[in-house]
């Protein structure tokens, strides 16, 4: 589904820096090797918009699109020849007439799919489940005979625990997974995702399927972070003066130690801008760090800009949204903050 569209009114704003999400996909294709590199845009392209998403790394040279569900195949329409869009969830029973009639293919999960499109006579991806115990085939059903007379293009499996590379989970999939898809007749194999394909080469397989990495979280390949991709700007709609001794928004969990200018800013938990950044988020007024300043409510923040006292109402500030940063001061992961971002904001692509 996409989002509504912005609004000139938005009171906040994204922008997404669609050259760093190309520079983030070439830094995966580089490190696929003789891989291909695909991308993850399902959640809406993890928050940043799937169809522009989608365009940019189409654009950098990836023809391997994969998204959660159907509804979201929608976005991705009129790709152009020769890019492929998966859908990870595969096909249910309710699903078959929206997915005969769409180019996108299912990524069959269970024995019940592949029994029902085989009968289709039409190609499909598969998941086997090789430890994670999401979805997929269990590696006994994968190896009964129950594949067989199905045109496979690829074989999927995907990791548990990609991000801790000493995990000793990773070896084990990787050994059941080359194991299975060596007697599994399939066009390609593909096993990892963004934390995946950097744990070596024996992760790449043929296909690797990054998300994440794509859009500002976690690690490129290489071991370096992932280049950042959301900005947030909130606007400016009160600017007040507190003095020593008063309090600050619900639960008055704010106490002004000293006379204090606050910018009250169109930004809240409703976008994505979790409610534990509470007294530990930051904004930026022309460089300066502006604190955030009592509890952060569905719609609206405060931020102590004393040391930046020319903002006025009207005024953009920019709020401090390093994922990785903000995944640590708020306890969330990368992949909630960013895709938690929310609906309310104008979108703009740079
Ligand atoms: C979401 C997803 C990916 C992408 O994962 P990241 O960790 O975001 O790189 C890859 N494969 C599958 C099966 C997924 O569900």
């Amino acid at each position: 589904m996409s989002p509504p569209r912005p609004t000139p009114e938005a009171a906040a704003c994204l922008t997404v820096d669609t050259a760093a999400i190309a520079s983030n996909w070439r830094a995966f294709a580089a490190a696929a090797g003789g891989a291909a590199c695909g991308a993850a845009v399902k959640a809406d392209g993890y928050g940043v918009g799937a169809r522009e998403a989608a365009a940019t790394v189409v654009a950098a040279g990836c023809r391997d699109l994969f998204v959660a569900s159907w509804a979201e195949v929608e976005a991705l329409t009129a790709q152009p020849e020769g890019v492929r869009v998966a859908v990870l969830h595969g096909v249910m029973p309710h699903e078959m007439p929206v997915a005969l009639a769409s180019s996108a293919v299912p990524v069959l999960v269970t024995a019940g799919q592949v029994t029902a499109w085989r009968e289709t006579g039409r190609r499909c991806d598969v998941m086997i489940d090789t430890g994670m115990n999401r979805l997929g085939l269990s590696p006994a059903e994968t190896l009964s005979g129950l594949l067989d007379g199905l045109a496979i293009d690829t074989l999927h499996s995907h990791l548990a625990c990609a991000e801790v590379r000493d995990h000793p989970l990773n070896a084990a999939q990787l050994a059941a997974f080359a194991n299975i898809a060596g007697r599994i007749p399939a066009r390609r194999r593909a096993l990892a995702n963004s934390a995946g394909a950097g744990l070596g080469d024996a992760y790449r397989f043929d296909l690797i399927r990054p998300g994440l990495g794509l859009f500002g979280g976690g690690l490129l390949p290489g071991g370096a972070p992932s280049a950042p991709v959301v900005a947030i700007t909130a606007r400016v709609i009160q600017v007040r003066d507190v003095a020593e001794g008063a309090s600050v928004g619900y639960g008055a969990t704010f106490v002004a130690d000293r006379p204090t200018r606050l910018a009250i800013a169109a930004l809240g938990y409703a976008d994505g801008y979790a409610r534990a950044l509470s007294n530990v988020g930051t904004a930026r007024i022309g460089g300066i760090a502006c604190p955030a300043a009592g509890r952060v409510s569905m719609d609206l923040s405060a931020f102590d800009v004393t040391g930046a006292p020319d903002v006025v109402a009207g005024d953009w500030i920019g709020i401090d949204f390093d994922v990785a940063a903000v995944a640590r001061l708020t306890g969330r992961s990368q992949y909630e903050l960013l895709t938690g971002l929310g609906h309310r904001y104008s979108r703009e692509y740079r």
